[in-house]
């Protein structure tokens, strides 16, 4: 089946694995899409590690970063995409890059890669995940023409009122959010061999209560439109 979007996409993804695991069976529709984690700075070598990355199985930050963007790579091979890496770090090692070099960054890259569709996170509870929400949200300010896709969190969005909450603050913001189909079928059980290159982080997720089953349930995708330009009466 033919997949509805058509032109080249990027996908914004906060983390190494957000992309796929909440856009995989679309991206596995769109050969040549770019995946860029826009979190996947490698920190300096130190002997700290973090709770998270320990439970991974790393011992330091840097070979963390490292490992995962090697899964990142393996991945996206398998869908047909082609990572790009921002240096920006993750918030489990640095806190919050400077918002401004962080919408800078992000504007650049839509400008180098020139998109037929952004597609960009709902940004549900995990910090990081919200702050590329709103720092895409920005960039849109910059280029408001062409499609802007938002996806939901594959994990976090099963939460209640998590995007319920999302939506009202777009409302207020006086942006339009439209339901648009999922992926077509079919594409599934590529997406499910992709999610499971980032065994890294599956590692942690299994011993959570929720597991990442949500990361293989239908995805969700919203249009983004100004109140005024909203082409969807
Ligand atoms: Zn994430």
């Amino acid at each position: 089946m033919e997949c509805w979007l058509s032109g080249p996409c990027i996908v914004i993804s906060p983390h190494l694995d957000d992309g796929v695991f909440s856009c995989g069976e679309l991206i596995a529709h769109m050969p040549g899409t770019v995946v860029a984690t826009v979190l996947a700075g490698i920190p300096d070598p130190s002997p700290r590690v973090t709770g998270w990355d320990a439970a991974a199985g790393f011992d330091s930050a840097a070979r963390a970063v490292a490992c995962r963007r090697g899964e990142d790579r393996a991945a996206l091979a398998l869908l047909r995409a082609r990572p790009r890496w921002l240096d920006f770090f993750d918030g489990q090692y640095a806190g919050s890059p400077r918002w401004e070099a962080l919408v800078d960054g992000l504007d650049a890259l839509l400008g180098a890669e020139d998109p037929h569709a952004v597609l960009f996170p709902a940004g549900l509870r995990h910090p990081d995940h919200v702050l590329v929400h709103r720092a895409m949200l920005a960039v849109r300010r910059r280029r408001p023409h062409g499609i802007w896709l938002m996806y939901e969190d594959a994990l976090y969005r099963c939460l209640p009122g998590l995007m319920q909450l999302r939506l009202l603050a777009l409302a207020r913001q006086g942006l339009v959010a439209t339901p648009v189909p999922a992926a077509p079928a079919g594409r599934l059980g590529r997406k499910r061999a992709a999610v499971e290159c980032y065994r890294s982080q599956l590692r942690v997720l299994v011993s959570h209560a929720r597991g990442y089953a949500d990361a293989l349930a239908p995805e969700r995708y919203w249009r983004i439109d100004a109140a005024a330009e909203n082409r969807f009466p």
